[in-house]
């Protein structure tokens, strides 16, 4: 049984819930309730199996380009990766190398501390102010690193990118990533400030905004030079990152913009619609710029109202943790959904 002392013992990130029942409404992993382009289907019926028995291309040359072009950048400034988890399990690996912990906040992406475990990178949570805000100035001290979520998950609130560029601007010698998972739903993102900071990766993906969950896809954006650190990790760890199919249709994605300026707005439609009608039920909330909402209700615990909506197929997101233990996460979904959603509150709550 000696081996057992050398293993690396990790505690793993449990995602949400994938229920096997049909006819669920899912609203516990921030999916998008609408499907991806039309040009993706498209792609889709393009792609030649018998190709498959030739590697993808390692460089995604093809996927990089689209995504630079949208973003005014050149190819060298963006690094692709299986969804925005992959790339910043890569990050987190390639920049985070000092003694000096690395700063989050304490109530954000709960992936973060487990990748610097799984890496034994030192770190420190940052506890969000009551409101659940970030502070700008806890970052301005000594710091081996520092991420933050912008909009912050699972809180939802955005902080302008003035502030984060202060942030930026007071840490120049180590790496500051801002993980945009949900800025199209509202933000405005960093990406345009990558050109003054050569210290910056801005971090996305097509999970959410893009509807592509299921494709893995996520990317960063940064200088040639911080790219170039991240694509040597890649290519010592694993060349052929992206398959064939995630490659055709994200670049189809990305081409058909219309499609997703439509997908976001409805999916911030509907949140603004909610926010009231939570609102209506006693409800309190953050004033989330995402694609979900993290209420609160004053009279009844967050973890019975999700068993309750989970026993009628309406799957929801519950921590129980410090702080948070008495809200919920629940992902916009069609105005049909959550309609029923509300139905159901509604009668719970009577
Ligand atoms: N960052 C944040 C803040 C997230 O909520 C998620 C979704 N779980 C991710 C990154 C990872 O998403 P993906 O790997 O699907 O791109």
């Amino acid at each position: 049984m000696n081996w057992e002392k050398n293993v690396r013992k990790v505690e793993p990130y449990i995602p949400g819930e994938q229920p096997k029942r049909q006819n669920i409404i899912k609203l516990n992993t921030n999916e998008c309730p609408y499907p991806p382009a039309p040009g993706v289907k498209a792609a889709l019926e393009r792609i030649q199996y018998e190709n498959f028995r030739l590697y993808p291309d390692a460089n995604i040359t093809e996927l990089s380009s689209e995504l630079a072009k949208y973003y005014h950048v050149n190819k060298e400034q963006v690094f692709v990766g299986v969804g925005s988890d992959d790339v910043l399990a890569m990050a987190f690996l390639t920049f985070f190398n000092s003694d000096k912990p690395v700063l989050f906040p304490d109530i954000t992406y709960a992936f973060y501390d487990v990748w610097a475990e799984l890496y034994g990178i030192p770190y420190k949570q940052i506890p969000l102010t009551d409101d659940f805000t970030i502070k700008s100035e806890d970052y301005f001290g000594e710091n081996g690193g520092i991420v933050i979520t912008n909009p912050n998950a699972p809180t939802g609130i955005y902080k302008e990118i003035g502030e984060i560029e202060e942030i930026i601007k007071a840490n120049p010698d180590v790496v500051v990533i801002v993980d945009e998972a949900y800025v199209d739903f509202g933000g405005q993102s960093c990406i345009p400030l990558v050109e003054k900071y050569d210290n910056l990766l801005v971090v996305q993906t097509f999970s959410k905004s893009r509807s592509m969950a299921g494709m893995r896809i996520g990317f960063a954006v940064g200088q040639e030079k911080i790219i170039g650190y991240l694509q040597d990790a890649k290519f010592s760890f694993n060349s052929y990152t992206m398959n064939q199919p995630a490659l055709a249709v994200g670049v189809e994605s990305v081409r058909d913009d219309a499609y997703f300026k439509e997908t976001v707005g409805k999916i911030i439609n509907t949140r603004e619609r909610m926010k009231v009608e939570f609102k209506k039920l006693g409800f309190e909330m953050t004033d989330s710029m995402t694609n979900f909402l993290f209420v609160t209700h004053p009279k009844v615990a967050a973890a019975d109202i999700f068993n309750a909506a989970r026993e009628e197929g309406i799957f929801l997101r519950y921590w129980n943790k410090p702080r948070i233990n008495n809200y919920l996460r629940i992902t916009i979904g069609t105005d049909e959904e959550m309609d029923t959603l509300i139905d159901f509150l509604k009668k719970y709550l009577a």
